[in-house]
């Protein structure tokens, strides 16, 4: 039987009873904050990072249209970069579908975007891999 799986939940966060998701950055003690987490502040070098929950929308800084996508995936399909206004920028698949005309329509820089929370993956036995992606609003 298929499962789902969510990819790194300690940056995802689903909550339950429908509120919308949203993604976890770290800071640090000298104010730079990090998405996804690392060891260590490559700023200050300190490891006293703590998550910082982000905005549930952010800016399209930039995109990218896949015309031949890893096994598992249908194309075309879109990537972008979203700046948030916490300081962090987070690069996710974009809820877009269609041809390619279609999605260079659905899609511009400096637009608005939210976080959701969708397949990203399958495996061959179909179980689906959920994580972070974003939604144009
Ligand atoms: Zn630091």
């Amino acid at each position: 039987m298929a499962e789902q799986v969510v990819f790194h939940p300690d940056i995802l966060k689903i909550p339950e009873g429908g509120e919308k998701p949203y993604l976890v950055a770290y800071k640090c003690s000298c104010g730079s904050a990090w998405f996804p987490k690392l060891p260590f502040c490559p700023n200050c070098w300190s490891d006293k990072l703590e998550p910082m929950p982000l905005s549930k929308t952010g800016k399209l800084y930039t995109y990218t249209i896949v015309a031949i996508p890893q096994p598992g995936l249908q194309a075309p399909l879109a990537y972008g970069f979203v700046n948030f206004p916490e300081g962090v920028s987070v690069c996710a698949q974009i809820d877009v579908t269609g041809d390619l005309e279609t999605i260079q329509k659905a899609l511009h820089v400096d637009m608005d975007v939210e976080v959701t929370a969708g397949v990203i993956r399958k495996d061959k036995d179909g179980n689906e891999t959920i994580s972070y992606r974003f939604k144009p609003i």
